[in-house]
C-alpha cells in the first residue's frame, strides 16, 4: 500500500477511536514520522495530505526541513548541548526534553530567533532503563525550571512505551494521561493554558494512545512501510 492509502485508514481509525472514546475526532494531530525516507517520500506524503513530520536527529531535520519549509517540522530525538540551536531553527515543537540543563540553551537559542520554543517533556513513565526522559516524580521540579524561561513553553508530555505488549502500553499511556492531569492541576493557569499535549503512540500502539487521550501520535512505519499494515493485521 502506499502512503495515501495507509494515512487514509490510519485517519479514519484513529476517528473512529476517538469517537468511541467520547473525543473529538479531530482531537488527534498525526504526526508521519520521516526519519527513514527521503524527499521524494515526504513529498508524497505532503500531497496525500499530511503537514506534519516528525525528525529523530537535527542534520536532517535541518537538511528536510529547509527542502519543505512549509510543513511543520517535529524534533523526537535524543538532543546534544551543541544541537539545540539548529533544533530550534527549524523545530515547532520538539517532543524530547527532559535534560533540566538543556533548557537555558533553548531559551537562549529561541531568544535570538525571535521566538517562543514549544517543547514536550518526555517522560520515561515504564521505567525501562534503555528509554530515556524524567522519572514521573521527576517531571513537577523541571516544570519549575522551564517556568523561568520566557522564550520555553511547555506545551505537554511525551513518552515512548514498552514495545510488543499491548495491555503494558495501554497503562504506560493511561499514566502519562493521568501525571499531566494531576500536573496541569497545580499549575499557574498562564501556564496551565498552554500544558495540553500527550505526545504518545507509534505505529504498533497508537490506538491505544488514541484511547488513552493522545493528541498527537508519531508513526513511522506503518505510514511510509509498504507492508507495514498487511503485517500487522495478520499478526
Ligand atoms: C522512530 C520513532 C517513532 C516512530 O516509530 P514507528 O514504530 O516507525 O512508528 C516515534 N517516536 C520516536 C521517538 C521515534 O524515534
Amino acid at each position: 500500500m502506499s502512503f495515501r492509502e495507509h494515512y487514509e485508514l490510519v485517519k479514519a481509525e484513529c476517528e473512529a477511536i476517538c469517537v468511541a472514546h467520547g473525543r473529538d475526532p479531530h482531537a488527534v494531530n498525526i504526526v508521519a514520522v520521516s526519519k527513514t525516507v527521503g524527499l521524494p517520500e515526504i513529498e508524497a506524503a505532503v500531497a496525500a495530505g499530511a503537514h506534519n513530520f516528525g525528525e529523530n536527529r537535527p542534520d536532517m531535520l535541518a537538511d528536510k526541513a529547509r527542502e519543505l519549509p512549509d510543513q511543520t517540522w517535529h524534533f523526537i530525538g535524543n538532543i546534544q548541548s551543541r544541537k539545540i540551536e539548529e533544533i530550534v531553527q527549524y523545530a515547532t515543537l520538539v517532543h524530547s526534553l527532559y535534560q533540566p540543563h538543556h533548557v537555558a540553551k533553548f531559551d537562549a537559542a529561541a531568544a535570538a530567533l525571535g521566538k517562543v520554543q514549544d517543547v514536550l517533556l518526555e517522560v520515561n513513565v515504564s521505567g525501562e532503563e534503555s528509554k530515556s526522559g524524567l522519572a514521573p516524580d521527576e517531571v513537577a521540579s523541571m516544570l519549575e525550571v522551564c517556568a523561568g524561561y520566557p522564550h520555553v513553553r511547555v506545551r505537554g508530555l511525551m513518552t515512548m512505551a514498552p514495545q510488543g505488549n499491548a495491555d503494558i502500553a495501554r497503562d504506560c499511556f493511561a499514566a502519562l494521561a493521568q501525571l499531566a492531569k494531576e500536573l496541569k492541576a497545580g499549575m499557574e493557569p498562564a501556564n496551565a493554558q498552554y500544558f495540553n499535549e500527550l505526545s504518545m503512540g507509534m505505529s504498533e500502539d497508537w490506538r491505544e494512545a488514541v484511547a488513552q487521550g493522545a493528541t498527537i501520535v508519531r508513526i513511522g512505519r506503518a505510514l511510509f512501510a509498504e507492508d507495514f499494515a498487511e503485517v500487522h493485521t495478520q499478526a
